[in-house]
């Protein structure tokens, strides 16, 4: 197969991660007869240092161009003084709406050589973790109108709106129901129906479509419960999905607790057009530069793009392997160290992938 990546390296850490992911997709194209063009733009900090802006044009216009695009992270101190408007993260917020990008999947899994680090209780953590949640990410309360400060009877208040339509229901649970198709065949969705009536419509729609996937087991939950149950026995969930103000929070605290920030992928979907595929973690300035990232989370991030963006699933298993395989083996960046493993840098856990592909 022939397809076009495009490439955006960000800062702090981004360029170095992102370097990994690249060779380790190229090792792929190689065994595989494939062949990824790839193309380079600008976004975050890097666009407003070389054209005064973190999104421009022309890296909307090669974004839409491509199969896929494969970002690190962006921001840093450099640019924290800058307005709200100007600064390295609106390039994430408007490349995501340039796109279209209405789901966010982040799996949250504990790798078995990892155990160590999961912030679990050793015998919940035994029970494994591998879970993945669904987010709406172009809606809800961070979108809905009216919204805004005012004066009211002499005081200010401040207000946002919970809004959704049907039809944006629907399709992120059209997302959730197919992902559970290719994995455990559960989803289970998050909501606040005792209380809003967002969530009541929500639940409504969610069962709804549930009709076309009978062969799906749907549970719900109210979203108090849910972050509870997530630390308590998370081993209960496939397919969380949730709309954007929840998925927010219940992803972060998904991922946070397998102990492993440079290890989750995550991949934004819209319905049509390329798909963007990035880690969770930021630009981790305080250690650009070293070789000392870990770049497992990007090269995941890859076999994410592969799986869903590309239509390659075993060139995704390949990589995925090859990443067990190297934890297996006992090698470790510094932020994954533990007792008896090698410690290793960012180039050669990418090389170190590369060689088990
Ligand atoms: P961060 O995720 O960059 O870093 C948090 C901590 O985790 C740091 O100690 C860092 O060294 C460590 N860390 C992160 N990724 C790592 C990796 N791959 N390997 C080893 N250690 C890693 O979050 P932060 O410090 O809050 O933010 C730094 C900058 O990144 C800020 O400018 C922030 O706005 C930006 N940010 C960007 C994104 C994104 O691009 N999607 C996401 C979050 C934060």
């Amino acid at each position: 197969m022939e397809k076009s990546i495009c490439l955006l390296r960000g800062d702090g850490i981004g360029p170095e991660i992102l370097e990994q992911g690249i060779l380790v997709l190229k090792e792929v194209a190689a065994r595989k007869g494939h062949t990824f063009h790839f193309m380079d733009a600008l976004i975050g900090g890097s666009a407003i240092d070389s054209c005064g802006e973190p999104l421009p044009e022309e890296t909307i216009a090669a974004c839409k161009a491509s199969d896929a695009v494969y970002l690190a992270a962006v921001g840093g101190p450099k640019w924290d003084t800058l307005a709200p408007e100007k600064r390295p993260e609106r390039g994430l917020l408007g490349i995501r709406k340039a796109l279209g990008l209405f789901a966010n999947l982040r799996p949250a899994v504990l790798f078995p050589e990892l155990a160590g680090a999961c912030l679990l209780r050793s015998d919940i953590a035994a029970r494994g973790l591998d879970l993945i949640v669904v987010r709406e990410l172009t809606g809800d309360i961070y979108f809905g109108e009216p919204r805004g400060i005012e004066v009211r009877d002499g005081s200010r208040v401040g207000f946002n709106t919970m809004l959704y339509s049907e039809e944006e229901i629907r399709r992120i649970a059209v997302v959730a129901f197919e992902t559970a198709l290719k994995r455990r065949r559960k989803v289970c969705s998050v909501e606040k129906s005792n209380v809003l009536e967002t969530s009541r419509l929500w639940k409504e729609m969610v069962i709804d479509v549930h009709k076309d996937y009978q062969d799906v087991e749907l549970s719900h939950l109210y979203v108090d419960n849910a972050a509870m149950q997530l630390v308590r026995d998370p081993s209960q969930f496939d397919v969380i999905v949730t709309g954007n103000i929840f998925g927010d929070i219940l992803s972060d605290e998904a991922s946070v607790i397998t102990g492993s920030l440079g290890m989750l992928p995550s991949a934004s979907m819209g319905s049509k057009g390329p798909g963007l595929f990035e880690p969770i973690h930021g630009s981790a300035p305080d250690i650009a530069g070293k070789d000392i990232a870990n770049p497992l989370a990007t090269i995941l991030s890859a076999a994410m793009m592969l799986r869903l963006g590309l239509g390659m699933p075993d060139e995704a298993d390949m990589i995925e392997d090859a990443v067990r395989k190297t934890l297996r083996d006992g090698l470790r960046t510094p932020d994954i160290m533990e007792e008896g493993a090698r410690r290793i840098g960012c180039s050669e856990m990418g090389q170190s992938v590369c060689e088990r592909l």
